[in-house]
């Protein structure tokens, strides 16, 4: 066969045809597991370098499919997305977050991913509201992490749900810090209460280089806004030693933990601090 670069691995892509059939099923099956509800929520633990302690747990969403087993946010959330069933699955996110932070031990808080298209609707904030008054929960415990995307929509808009949000008590994280086209700028539009550093940022501190002073600048940075810091997917003791060094306040990774199932968190909370 003749070698022309992409058009070899042409044959073994799904078709067009193939893809769509494949996005309209997935379709079906997320209204179907939100109707059974098959999703599930992992917990994460978030670790403060400054305090030595257990700070809180991002809830990170899973679902449980009945013939393809558990299925990466990945993989689903962007259709989520694309489609608005975000909305109710986004809803029960942080209902659940809320429900389950309740039954944990002292004052930890609970991070909840929230979407652009969630900030669309006008109904974020009461829906927020209602959960954390069900749940019974400190409204400063609820951070929601938000990424830099939320505010190409409409800026406006955004910034007065986010400061709606704020006002009820509740923490707002800018998350994947770092790898959008104008980071910066946004932190100057928003009071972020953290900044969460990009995996890749901590990734590159293990290939040598001058990632360590890109952690620098931004704990700097970050500390001269009055903002606390997280560093994402620690892995290993190098890059905890150059985080810690740089002053980074916050970690989180499969160095101190993977997420946990919900049912395994009290457990942990208790081996953790004890
Ligand atoms: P994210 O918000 O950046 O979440 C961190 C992701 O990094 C999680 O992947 C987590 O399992 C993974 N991770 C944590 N520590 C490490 C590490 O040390 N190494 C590596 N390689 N990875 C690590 P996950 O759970 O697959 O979630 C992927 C993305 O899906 C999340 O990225 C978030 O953007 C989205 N997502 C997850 N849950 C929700 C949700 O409830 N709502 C919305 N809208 N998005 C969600
Ligand atoms: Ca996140
Ligand atoms: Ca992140
Ligand atoms: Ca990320």
């Amino acid at each position: 066969a003749k070698r022309d670069g992409k058009a070899n691995y042409h044959f073994f892509e799904p078709s067009l045809d193939e893809q769509a059939r494949r996005r309209r099923q997935m379709e079906l099956d997320l209204r179907t597991a939100i109707r059974d509800g098959q999703f599930t929520l992992h917990f994460q633990p978030l670790y403060s370098l400054s305090e030595e302690r257990l700070k809180g747990f991002e809830a990170l969403i899973r679902w449980e499919h009945p013939e393809h087993g558990l299925v990466s946010p990945v993989e689903f959330i962007p259709l989520a997305e694309e489609t608005g069933l975000i909305l109710p699955i986004g809803e029960w996110v942080v209902r659940e977050a809320c429900r389950h932070a309740a039954t944990w031990d002292g004052d930890l808080s609970v991070a909840v991913n929230v979407s652009p298209k969630q900030f669309g609707s006008p109904e974020l904030a009461t829906k927020i509201l209602q959960a954390i008054s069900t749940s019974g929960i400190a409204p400063q415990r609820l951070e929601l992490e938000i990424t830099e995307s939320i505010f190409i929509a409409n800026v406006e808009k955004t910034l007065s749900t986010l400061h709606r949000l704020r006002n009820l008590g509740v923490k707002i994280a800018l998350d994947d810090f770092g790898t959008g086209y104008s980071s910066l700028s946004y932190l100057r539009s928003f009071p972020f209460d953290k900044v969460k550093i990009d995996r890749s940022f901590v990734q590159d501190l293990a290939n040598g280089g001058n990632g360590h002073a890109v952690i620098r600048a931004i704990t700097t940075l970050a500390e001269a806004l009055g903002m606390d810091t997280l560093a994402e997917g620690v892995e290993d003791p190098g890059q905890l030693d150059i985080l810690r060094r740089e002053g980074c306040r916050n970690i989180q990774g499969y160095l101190f933990s993977k997420p946990l199932q919900a049912s395994n968190v009290q457990q942990w909370i208790v081996e953790h601090q004890g």
